[in-house]
């Protein structure tokens, strides 16, 4: 099926498959396979196997060419999954994405049909996150929805998905940058530190409290954060706390660029947050 969309093997560019080859670019994976004539194996793009000489490897579009070829499924990479894999992963994402509680990793495995260490490091490959911090990321974003209609605090928290009280107020302090009173109030007696750091999915725009970061969103100016926090004094992030900002952004992988966007911007959104804490509290 993705097979068909693969160009064949005249029009692949290979001075471009090559680069990828050498750099182990997961997002090449799936687009051509790599074969070694010395050793008769052909692996996907990122195959962690060492790098054989130009002059000993041929591209192929897909996972047949080079079967047709002769040539065999490298057992280190497993290049024939690759579409499998791609495929469990955008499952995985929705039915995380639907739960209505945090799903059991060993649920959402069974469920895709791999075991469940194995499917683990697959989704963190591919996303760049857990598919714990992946629902964790779906959690908060339905927090502060709650949050934001107008409804008790206590609703709100059952409402996002939180079996009580206790998880969601030491979520909260993270997750929101401050209390969820003081969230409610439009951040209240909250000085909220911004920047818009570029990346490679667009503008992020990061909203910093002395406790976490009260917004994370793809938006190229500080709008959003204004309407958001009408009652919080809002100021350009400087010096130390832009510093970790900038370098929490550089320091996050990219998803796997066929995963859909709005998943990629997700998962990133919640990597850049996990760095953004971690270096935080390194401080
Ligand atoms: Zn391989």
């Amino acid at each position: 099926m993705e097979n068909r969309a693969n160009p064949p093997l005249e029009t692949l560019d290979v001075e471009a498959a090559w680069t990828a080859f050498e750099r182990r670019d997961r997002a090449a994976d799936g687009r051509f396979v790599v074969a070694v004539k010395t050793t008769g194996i052909y692996c996907r793009p990122s195959c962690a196997a060492r790098r054989p000489r130009r002059e000993h490897v041929a591209f192929y579009a897909d996972p047949d060419g080079a079967r047709a070829a002769g040539f065999r499924a490298c057992r280190r990479c497993l290049p024939d999954a690759v579409a499998r894999d791609r495929r469990a992963v955008a499952e995985a994402i929705a039915m995380i994405e639907v739960a209505e509680e945090m799903p059991v990793l060993s649920d959402l495995a069974e469920r895709v049909g791999y075991a469940p260490h194995h499917f683990h490091r697959l989704f963190r490959r591919a996303t760049g996150v857990t598919p714990a911090a992946y629902a964790r990321a779906c959690r908060a974003a339905r927090t502060t929805e709650a949050l934001s209609h107008d409804m008790s605090i206590t609703r709100a928290l059952y409402e996002a998905g939180y079996a009580g009280p206790s998880r969601f107020y030491a979520d909260s302090e993270q997750r929101l940058g401050m209390a969820p009173g003081q969230w409610r109030r439009g951040g209240d007696g909250v000085t909220i530190d911004w920047a818009v750091v570029p990346t490679p999915l667009g503008p992020l725009l990061l909203a910093a409290t002395p406790r976490g970061l009260a917004l994370i969103a793809f938006e190229a100016d500080d709008t959003a954060l204004i309407a958001a926090f009408p009652a919080a004094s809002i100021r350009p992030a400087t010096g130390e706390t832009l510093r970790r900002l900038v370098q929490a952004v550089a320091e996050v992988d990219l998803a796997d660029p066929q995963l859909p966007e709005a998943a990629r911007r997700t998962a990133f959104e919640e990597a850049v947050s996990c760095r953004w804490l971690a270096l935080a509290t390194k401080a």
